[in-house]
């Protein structure tokens, strides 16, 4: 009987996140956690998230369990 349990929680580490560029562009989504400005278009239905949000949901998501 061999034991295959592999301790390996390199799925829970999610890059860090991208920071949004400076530059003006188009009118964006602001995040739903935290009213900031996200990546996403004002025109984005549904639940938007800044990179940061989005990277702590994920990373959340990730490593429940
Ligand atoms: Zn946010």
């Amino acid at each position: 009987m061999s034991t295959l349990v592999r301790m390996d929680d390199a799925y829970c580490e999610t890059p860090p996140p991208t920071p949004a560029p400076e530059d003006a562009g188009p009118p964006y989504a602001e995040c739903v956690l935290c009213r900031k400005p996200t990546e996403y278009p004002e025109s984005t239905k549904g639940s938007t998230l800044c990179p940061v949000c989005a990277w702590q949901e994920a990373g959340r998501t990730a490593c429940s369990g």
